[in-house]
Formats: C-alpha cells, sequence, structure tokens
C-alpha cells in the first residue's frame, strides 16, 4: 500500500515509522529541508503521561483574567479580530466545566500513557539514545498553587498513578541545584521523563530510511482534492508542481492542517498558540536541574538537555507569525528569565540564550484528532496541542493501524473527529 504523510514533525515521523513497520510503501512530504524544524524543534520535551492534560479546565480562565495584565505572565492574548480566535475561545470556556475536564483528562491520558509505553519499545529495541533525564518535579510557589494542586494530588491518588508529595526540603533533595528562594514543595512523578525531541526524530528519520521511506524535503503541498475515492494532492518545490494519488494519505501538518484539510471539506477547530523557549549552556553543573521542573504559577518548564538547559513556556493567541521580534516574544522572554533565575540563577549566563518560538497545534477541548475521516482514503494525526512529543509515538502506531486495517490496541473513543460531527 502507498501512503503518503504531509508533514515531517514528530508526529508525521512517528506516523511514518508504524506505517513502514507495517508494511507500506511510504513517503514522507515536508516542506521544510528537514525532520522536526517547525513546532517539534524547540519545544520542553517532556514525556510526562500523568501530567498531561486539557488546558480547559475548571478555575482556568479565572486565572488567566487574573494574570492576563500583569508583568510577568504565562498566558497573551493580542488585541485581534481574527473570528477563528474568539470562535476557538468560546468553545475553549465551554470545555472548562468539570465535566468536560475530567472525559478529556481521561481521552488525552489514555493515549499519553499508550504512546509512552510505544515510544520505550522503540527506544530500547533500537538504541536511540536522546538526551533523556528521568523524573518531574512540578514546583508550587506558594498557597494559590498548593490549593489548585490538591485537584491533581487526588487524580493521581484515583489513577493510582506513582507520585510522591514533597515539601520544600525534599524538593531540594530531588534538585540540589535549586536556590534558596522560599516555596511551599512539590509533587515528583518518577515515571516522567523529558528527551530531546528533534534528535529523537532524526534518529527516527534515519531507521525509516533503512526501511525505505521516502523523504520528500523542500515540497509543500498546497490542496487537497477528490477524484472518485482517491485523495489528490497537489504539491510544488521550487523546480516544479505535481499531483499524486496515494492509495493514502495522512494529514500531519501540525498548524497547517486546518487549511489543508478544509480544502477537501472537513473542518477541525485547530488554533496556533504561541509559545517560546530558550537553551542556554550550562556553565555550573551544580546549580543546574538535574531532570526537568515545572513552575506551577508560571508554567514554565525548566530542563535539562545534555549540557543545556531549555526553559519554556507561556501562551500567546491572536497573533499567528512566528517572529521573535515582537513585543509579546519580548514580554514571553522577560518572563522565562525570570522564572529561570528565581529557580537556579547560578547554572548559566542566562543573557546568552538563544530563543525560539513555536506555535502548538491546540484544539478547544485538548485531546488531539487521530484516524479516519469521513474519507475512506484520509486520515489525520493533528491537534496535540501542548503534549505532541507525548502522545506522537502512540498516535503513530494508531494510525498506522488504521490504515492497514488492524484494531488499534486502545480505544479510540473521543481521540477521532467524529466528536466534532
Ligand atoms: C513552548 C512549547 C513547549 C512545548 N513543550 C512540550 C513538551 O514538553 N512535551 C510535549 O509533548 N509537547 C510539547 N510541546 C508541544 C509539541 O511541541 C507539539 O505538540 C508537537 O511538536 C506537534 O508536532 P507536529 O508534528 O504535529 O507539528 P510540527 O512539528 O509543527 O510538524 C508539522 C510539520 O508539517 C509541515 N507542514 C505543514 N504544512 C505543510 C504543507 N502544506 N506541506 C508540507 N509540509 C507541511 C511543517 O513544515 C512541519 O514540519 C510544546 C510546544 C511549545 C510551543
Amino acid at each position: 500500500m502507498r501512503v503518503t504523510v504531509i508533514g515531517a514533525g514528530i508526529v508525521g515521523v512517528c506516523t511514518a515509522w508504524s506505517l513502514a513497520e507495517s508494511g507500506c510503501e511510504v513517503t514522507v512530504v515536508e516542506r521544510n529541508r528537514g525532520v522536526a524544524q517547525e513546532t517539534s524543534y524547540g519545544n520542553a520535551g517532556m514525556v510526562a503521561p500523568a501530567y498531561v492534560t486539557p488546558w480547559a479546565a475548571p478555575g482556568m480562565p479565572t486565572k488567566i483574567l487574573s494574570m492576563l495584565f500583569a508583568k510577568d505572565t504565562p498566558v497573551r492574548v493580542q488585541p485581534s479580530l481574527d473570528p477563528a480566535l474568539w470562535r476557538w475561545v468560546a468553545r475553549w470556556l465551554g470545555e472548562c466545566r468539570a465535566t468536560h475536564y475530567r472525559r478529556n483528562k481521561e481521552r488525552m491520558q489514555r493515549l499519553a500513557f499508550y504512546s509512552r509505553d510505544v515510544l520505550t519499545t522503540m527506544r530500547t529495541r533500537h538504541d536511540i539514545s536522546y538526551e533523556r533525564t528521568e523524573g518531574l518535579l512540578q514546583l508550587m510557589r506558594g498557597e494559590r498553587d498548593a490549593a489548585m494542586a490538591r485537584n491533581t494530588i487526588a487524580f493521581l491518588k484515583e489513577a493510582g498513578v506513582a507520585h510522591e508529595v514533597l515539601d520544600a526540603a525534599e524538593c531540594r533533595v530531588r534538585e540540589p541545584g535549586l536556590s534558596d528562594i522560599d516555596f511551599v514543595g512539590g509533587i515528583h512523578l518518577p515515571d516522567g521523563e523529558t528527551g530531546n525531541c528533534p534528535l529523537f526524530a532524526r534518529h527516527l528519520k534515519n531507521l525509516c530510511e533503512e526501511r525505505g521511506v521516502r523523504f520528500e524535503f523542500g515540497t509543500e503541498v498546497d490542496r487537497l482534492s477528490l477524484e472518485g475515492d482517491r485523495i489528490v494532492i497537489e504539491l510544488h518545490t521550487t523546480l516544479q508542481r505535481d499531483r499524486r494519488t496515494p492509495d493514502a494519505v495522512v494529514v500531519a501538518a501540525g498548524v497547517s492542517s486546518a487549511a489543508l484539510l478544509r480544502s477537501i471539506g472537513v473542518r477541525v477547530p485547530l488554533y496556533p498558540v504561541k509559545g517560546y523557549s530558550a537553551s542556554v549552556a550550562i556553565r555550573e553543573p551544580t546549580f543546574a536541574p538535574m531532570a526537568s521542573v515545572m513552575d506551577e504559577a508560571y508554567k514554565v518548564a525548566i530542563v535539562r538537555m545534555g549540557n543545556r538547559i531549555r526553559i519554556a513556556g507561556t501562551a500567546e493567541l491572536g497573533d499567528r507569525t512566528l517572529s521573535l521580534e515582537t513585543r509579546g516574544a519580548e514580554r514571553a522572554f522577560a518572563t522565562l528569565l525570570k522564572v529561570a533565575r528565581d529557580w537556579f540563577p547560578g547554572a548559566a549566563d542566562y543573557q546568552g540564550a538563544s530563543w525560539w518560538v513555536g506555535a502548538r497545534p491546540m484544539l478547544p477541548d485538548g485531546p488531539p484528532v487521530v484516524g479516519p475521516t469521513r474519507h475512506r482514503r484520509l486520515f489525520t494525526n493533528l491537534g496535540h496541542g501542548s503534549t505532541g512529543w507525548a502522545m506522537a509515538a502512540g498516535s503513530g502506531r494508531i494510525v498506522a493501524d488504521l490504515v492497514t486495517g488492524r484494531t488499534p490496541e486502545i480505544d479510540l473513543d473521543g481521540l477521532t473527529v467524529a466528536r466534532y460531527a
């Protein structure tokens, strides 16, 4: 079976791998010159299924409103007349109800736990090394964070997820590099891990090529259409235009997926939510994180990646340009630097950080859209939002199973486009 995957982010590469493992003849079409060059490039690298959760949560609208005009805020909404933004916000608000939150969280975690198992098998079977560290420490600055953490702890207990509730001194045993900042404590998730997502994608691309997968870089898909029950892909490179009619097509084009699907009459409420990260060489390992920490007040991750620290977070809606030269970017840098300096002031010379911006492909309810569409030969693997690296291996396997007519290993209830019908 000839299958074309559109997009070589972490989701597309994992999909290509599983398709090749299932015996398909796979072509990956990617507009950039390599794999994982867009949102999969500069993320925080966390694969922590227990931490995977929808952003649409009870109490979140109030929390965001209270922080919207603060100097260092994790969320910014740029004034915009874009109707797609306000439609997305309205749907997101509707999903903040407790019943919806619980339903969406269960769907995301079902996929994330499965994905972690698939990733572990891939890593160990093929000896893939990607600057991996183990354990995630969520840090609570004050009583407000601790109060919100009580719900998290109840959920972890109910779900039987391994965790430890720690006071500040115990957190410092886990992460001796922490500064002498005053804080109330944390939650340690021993099963969480962090790894370099684009490095993993590059290793996997090489393994894909060994299995015959063809990567066509510098090739952009312009639109999709139907010819009988076949999907027609119209694409171009700098030299030529072409049209293809493979046996099946998987759209894994990150934030650009919605426009591509619209061209063939499939609608998904996808919106780009920008985030920023900084990478900086470690100056003194004694004062740097051993693994990953998450500042729960600012929702900023500070993680160890080889001999660098990555600081990642913030959410910006309403401006689709991926530029580092905006007012929003300037304010995001200030927030990320403040958080890094609060917790690990001596770890690095933060002035020398290199900056990155990416757009999370966010759906208002949280879970991605994985699997079939109303066109028999068209499949999706998109909308992984803020946890695409944590879900990519599993969702790639699921799509490969569906394309080749096998039954996926987990229930897909609430994970396909049918939930928007
Ligand atoms: C600041 C930040 C921190 C994050 N931290 C984490 C984290 O700790 N853990 C986690 O799990 N996730 C995290 N994420 C989210 C994660 O990075 C994304 O969910 C994931 O990268 C999405 O992968 P993707 O393959 O769907 O998209 P992308 O990586 O964007 O890949 C899509 C690809 O499709 C290509 N493409 C698009 N349109 C076309 C076209 N028409 N023709 C050809 N090619 C096309 C693009 O060039 C791109 O390469 C974070 C995101 C941000 C912004």
